[in-house]
C-alpha cells in the first residue's frame, strides 16, 4: 500500500489534540471512555487520519475490556502490525497501513474464528455507518 506520510506539524492541524496523542504519539485512550466501546451500528470504521477502511461491524464483540474490540481487520492489507516492548511487556502494536497511525494492540485471547482480539481506541476511528 502506497503510505500517506505528513509532518507532525501538519498531522497537528488535521487531528484534535486527543486523536493526535494516540494516533501519533502511541497514546492510549481511558478505558469506557470512547465513543465506539459500545457501538452497534453496522458500518465500516475508517481511519481518522487517512479515512482508510480498516474495520467493520460485523468483527466487532465486546471484549469487556473498554475498548472496542475486533477479531480481525476488514482486509488484511489493511493494518500493520509491530513488536512494542514498551512499559516492559511485549505486546504487538496496530497501525493504519496507510499512514502508520497508531491504532492499539492486538492479543492472543479473542474469539473464533481468528482467536485474535484487536483492542482499538476509538478516537482513531470513524464509524461510516451502512446506508
Ligand atoms: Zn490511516
Amino acid at each position: 500500500m502506497e503510505k500517506l506520510k505528513k509532518t507532525n506539524i501538519e498531522w497537528k492541524k488535521l487531528l484534535s489534540p486527543d486523536q493526535y496523542h494516540v494516533a501519533r504519539e502511541h497514546g492510549t485512550e481511558r478505558p469506557f471512555s470512547g465513543k465506539y466501546n459500545e457501538e452497534k451500528a453496522v458500518g465500516v470504521y475508517n481511519c481518522c487520519c487517512c479515512d482508510s477502511p480498516l474495520f467493520h461491524s460485523s468483527q466487532k464483540f465486546n471484549s469487556g475490556t473498554g475498548w472496542p474490540s475486533y477479531w480481525a481487520p476488514i482486509d488484511e492489507s489493511s493494518v500493520e502490525t509491530i513488536t512494542d516492548n514498551s512499559l516492559g511487556m511485549a505486546r504487538t502494536e496496530v497501525v493504519c497501513s496507510k499512514c502508520d497511525a497508531h491504532l492499539g494492540h492486538v492479543f492472543l485471547d479473542g474469539p473464533e474464528p481468528t482467536g485474535l482480539r484487536y483492542c482499538i481506541n476509538s478516537i482513531v476511528l470513524k464509524l461510516t455507518p451502512d446506508k
